[in-house]
């Protein structure tokens, strides 16, 4: 270890004794009566040293009162450097801030509450503008259309016009600034799947899934495979996305449907006796298995 680190994990003798000048510092910066006993020495540095105070008031349950006093090289004169409330080891804090958009949970938008998207999010990516010019080669590009024009030929092309796709994308709801991303298709699933998915207790009690369900109505896109909307007013799911593996007990064909088969309950025959012998017969002459054992360990003849 070096000199000066040593130099500097030792208290500087005429700062360390300077306890007077720093309670007098924490007084003042204190309200009357919270500047408690004197806790410890710190040494910051070369002549600089830390004098810590208990401080009394009760809403600061283990903090400290901070008074730092220093010195100048070969000087014996002690002044004040700074006075300031810290938490001990012990000091009750609150709790560490979380940023909003953290602390959100589903269910606490309300009404005339604005939830602004990131442009980064995950969830999203850019949709279908309509604004992207056709590739070079396509039939309905102006270079084709001026190579038409010069060789004087005519195609029939079975593309659509621009007008024609930009509407059907409208229509499909494909025109939007941004549509959900792959990422954001799998993270509702997982949680519709952990509402109203196969592993529930409903759907495990159920006569049978919604898939078979009359009042499953189905989605469009990649997720129909999977989900649909339950449109049952008497169901826990009623218009909620549900798994095809969901079910309930109001399934459309629940009345029809055999119930399952229950295992007989355990028939236990109360007014009966069996017969147990405790000693062998005395005419059969034979000794039963399961006194025999015990008759020797006894010493009966
Ligand atoms: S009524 Fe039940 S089984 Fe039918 S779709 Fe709704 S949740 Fe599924």
């Amino acid at each position: 270890m070096s000199a000066a680190t040593t130099r500097s994990r030792t208290p500087d003798r005429l700062c360390a004794e300077a306890v007077d000048l720093a309670r007098e510092a924490a007084e003042e910066a204190a309200a009357p009566g919270v500047v408690g006993e004197h806790v410890e020495v710190v040494a910051e540095g070369d002549r600089v040293v830390t004098h810590f105070f208990e401080c009394k008031e009760p809403g600061y349950r283990g903090w400290r009162w901070a008074v730092t006093v220093t010195r100048a090289s070969r000087a014996k004169l002690v002044t004040l450097d700074e006075t300031v409330l810290l938490p001990g080891p012990d000091a009750l804090l609150a709790p560490e801030w979380v940023p909003w958009s953290e602390r959100l949970r589903p269910g606490d938008l309300g009404p005339g509450d604005l939830l602004p998207t990131e442009a980064d999010d995950l969830r999203l990516e850019p949709g279908y503008s309509g604004e992207d010019a056709p590739p070079p080669n396509s039939a309905v590009s102006e270079e084709m259309a001026e190579h038409l024009d010069v060789e004087d030929a005519e195609i029939t092309s079975r593309t659509p016009s621009r007008g024609a796709i930009a509407s059907v994308a409208e229509e499909l709801g494909m025109r939007r600034a941004r549509v959900l991303s792959r990422y954001g298709l799998h993270v509702a699933a997982d949680r519709w799947e952990e509402a109203f998915g196969a592993k529930t207790p409903m759907a495990q009690a159920a006569p049978a899934t919604c898939a078979s369900c009359a009042f499953l109505m189905p989605l469009s896109g990649s997720l129909k495979q999977a989900f649909g909307v339950c449109a049952n007013e008497f169901s826990p799911a009623d218009g909620h996305v549900v798994s095809l593996a969901y079910g309930c007990g109001g399934h459309s064909e629940a009345a029809v449907m055999p119930k399952p088969p229950r295992p007989a309950a355990p028939v236990l025959d109360s007014m009966g006796a069996d017969e147990f012998r405790l000693r062998p017969a005395r005419d059969s002459g034979s000794v039963p298995p399961e006194t025999d054992g015990a008759s020797e360990d006894l010493g009966h003849s």
